[in-house]
């Protein structure tokens, strides 16, 4: 594959753009080489800008969960468009997605609407705290939650009870309020509540971790931290921007059978726009403004095009009763064809896969925090990624990602995935 125009392209991004990319996973950094610029894209394919054809299995991180350009999602854009694009005062629609989100998910009862995860998980934390009069959060390694400065937090040299920033700019202010645990540990986070009695606001979490591959939560892990929020009135906030409406209609909680206090949405629930949002039940929901003290605001929030796009995915979703078990069989099918073609080729892996989240770890132990998802073979991973780009299989350029699964895959596409992977790492 001939990649002349998207080195271009990048090297005119570069001139104007920090790293030539408006989020820097995008930048190729973890595998070298250069990004490939992206022209378009239908169904489970995309199309870049050299005119190579890739199968898609990043699929915008998410979103385009029944496939790019998505015609209902594409229509309802469009036909909104010619209406006005933004006004700054309540629509109807905002009314349609939010009782549609409500009757999906369980255990909420109210749902506002922002324009990123970053946004749902930074506004969701600070309503735990306003709502218990609390300032700690406890966060998992690994968990991603978005940008804001409470999660840029990493675990702190020898402290034992709180972290240090991982970012410059994150103050030591903001660091000693976000506490660090391991994914999986609960015993850990049992110390911490002993350490911080009446102190901790919430435990946000990614109820299946996709930010460090896919990681399942082990039996009881949920359970207990739940049970610890419960003893310690502490609300328990599950980060469903990537899980949410892609494991099951009401995400994680549903198929875990675990109630969240408070629950974030992103990636899928925007169809492909900005959008984010956080629910919660009444008592907690009503504390937000303008009908309680806490602040959170948005001049382009539940704006008629990204509402209408989310519609539209929701309502799809919503509908098609067998959507996220033709996804699982999908994600199940490509897993048993890479098991056995990686055993076939004396690679070292471990697959772990929920639903229609999968993630392929160059190790063979189990992977099952942040700290074992770091074991994995970097350079295999480069290798494998590259070969699969000339393959023509695009997937997240990080060993860290998971596999975004979308329906528009056809069980040929898949074949032509797993013999791809055979041949890549019959090489490796
Ligand atoms: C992607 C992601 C976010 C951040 O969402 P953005 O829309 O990129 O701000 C937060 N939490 C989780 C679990 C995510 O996967």
């Amino acid at each position: 594959m001939i990649y002349q125009r998207s080195s271009q392209l990048f090297a005119e991004a570069e001139k104007v753009i920090p790293g030539g990319v408006n989020s820097p996973v995008r930048a190729f950094k973890y595998v070298g080489g250069t990004p490939i610029f992206v022209k378009e894209a239908k169904g489970a394919y995309l199309y870049d800008e050299d005119g190579n054809r890739l199968i898609d299995y990043i699929n915008s991180w998410g979103p385009m969960i029944l496939g790019h350009a998505y015609e209902p999602v594409v229509n309802a854009v469009v036909e909104k468009a010619k209406k006005g694009t933004s006004f700054g005062m309540p629509t109807e629609i905002e009314t349609q997605i939010a009782e549609l989100a409500v009757s999906m998910v369980p255990n909420i009862d109210k749902i506002r609407f922002v324009n990123s995860g970053t946004e749902a998980c930074m506004s969701a934390i600070r309503l735990a705290r306003g709502f218990t009069g609390r300032d700690k959060i406890i966060k998992f390694s690994g968990c991603y939650h978005g940008h804001s400065d409470s999660f840029l937090i990493q675990a702190g040299s020898g402290a034992i009870t709180f972290g240090s920033p991982n970012s410059p700019g994150v103050t030591q202010g903001t660091a000693k309020d976000t506490l660090l645990a391991s994914y999986n540990d609960l015993e850990y986070v049992k110390s911490l509540f002993e350490a911080n009695k009446n102190e901790i606001a919430a435990i946000i979490i990614e109820p299946v971790a996709g930010n460090m591959g896919c990681i399942p939560p082990k039996k009881g892990f949920l359970e207990g931290l739940k049970q610890l929020c419960d003893d310690n009135g502490t609300l328990f906030i599950f980060d469903e921007v990537m899980t949410g409406f892609r494991l099951a209609k009401g995400g994680a909680q549903e198929l875990l059978g675990i109630k969240a206090d408070i629950v974030c949405f992103g990636k899928v629930i925007g169809g492909g726009l900005p959008v984010g949002a956080f629910a919660a039940r009444n008592e907690i929901m009503n504390y937000l403004a303008p009908l309680g003290p806490v602040y959170q605001a948005g001049t382009l929030s539940g704006n008629p095009l990204a509402m209408a796009a989310g519609l539209a995915m929701l309502t799809e979703l919503n509908l098609d009763a067998e959507i996220f078990t033709r996804l699982e069989d999908k994600t199940a099918y490509l897993e048993k064809g890479i098991y056995e073609v990686l055993v076939k080729n004396n690679i070292e892996f471990t697959i772990n896969r929920v639903g229609s989240m999968i993630s392929v770890h160059f190790d063979k132990d189990a992977v099952y925090d942040f700290a074992t998802a770091k074991n994995g073979d970097n350079q295999r991973f480069k290798d494998f990624f590259h070969g699969l780009v000339k393959e023509g299989v695009y997937i997240a350029p990080s060993a860290y990602e998971t596999w975004f699964i979308t329906d528009a895959l056809t069980y040929e596409d898949l074949d032509f995935t797993i013999k791809a992977i055979d041949k890549v790492t019959k090489t490796l």
